[in-house]
């Protein structure tokens, strides 16, 4: 982007160190995130903007931060790994997203694929991640504001399925929103007991892949204003 004022750059720049950026990207690739593209955007996304000012310089740390309403910014490891998993077969078209949250994983997931369709329930979170992603120039998003248990049914099927929050039981609503080929990469468990799974809709049935203990907050029932 050669605009004066590319939204990506600007702002960031003296609140935390281009240094402290690197380092992060550098601690990724060695806990083993290795798709260059996802590196890429994370590097480029101003994680800073996506939290409360207070927080801001702790913004480039690997760790999940507090964005008020008993939720939290997922952890930038988190954001990368779970990216990767959904592009590893390939570039995606159509992905939603359960938990828009602060709209950082939003923003970065925008950065990689066609369309982006982003479900929260939490009204006020989601109006302000709706202003960070124009702020920042981000507009292939749409976002609904409703119970992701239920996914976005009227523009179904989706090639990627991402939810950021911790799931009871994976939802059937969510399953049947994919496509043929399609990837849905869920956190599933309870309290302590979480782990990450990736789902691929296959020609008959779906496959499951456990990929290790996560930490998530809980996939709540229904919207809230
Ligand atoms: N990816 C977000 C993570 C936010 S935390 C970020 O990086 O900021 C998880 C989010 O899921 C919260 O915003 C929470 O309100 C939302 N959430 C929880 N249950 C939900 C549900 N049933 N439907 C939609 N969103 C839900």
């Amino acid at each position: 982007m050669a605009r004066e004022q590319d939204p990506m750059l600007h702002r960031g720049i003296g609140m935390t160190s281009q240094r402290t950026r690197e380092r992060l990207i550098q601690r990724l690739y060695e806990e083993g995130v290795s798709n260059a593209k996802v590196l890429e955007v994370i590097r480029r996304t101003p994680r800073h903007l996506f939290v409360d000012e207070a927080l801001a310089h702790r913004a480039y740390e690997d760790t999940a931060l507090p964005i008020g309403h008993n939720q939290t910014i997922s952890q930038p490891y988190m954001v990368a790994r779970m990216s990767e998993l959904l592009l590893e077969a390939g570039p995606l078209d159509k992905v939603m997203e359960i938990g828009t949250g602060s709209g950082y994983q939003t923003a970065v997931l925008s950065q990689l694929v066609e369309r982006v369709f982003s479900v929260e329930r939490i009204k006020v979170l989601q109006d302000r991640a709706k202003e960070r992603l124009v702020e920042l120039n981000l507009r292939n998003v749409v976002f609904r504001w409703g119970d992701g248990w239920e996914g976005w049914p009227a523009l179904a099927p989706y090639n990627g399925i991402i939810v950021t929050a911790v799931a009871t039981d994976v939802p059937q609503a969510l399953l049947d929103q994919l496509a043929p080929g399609g990837r849905l990469v869920i956190p599933v468990g309870a309290g302590e007991v979480q782990q990450l799974m990736l789902i691929i809709r296959e020609e008959q049935g779906f496959s499951r892949r456990v990929l290790g203990a996560v930490r998530f907050v809980p996939l709540l029932n229904g919207p809230l204003a």
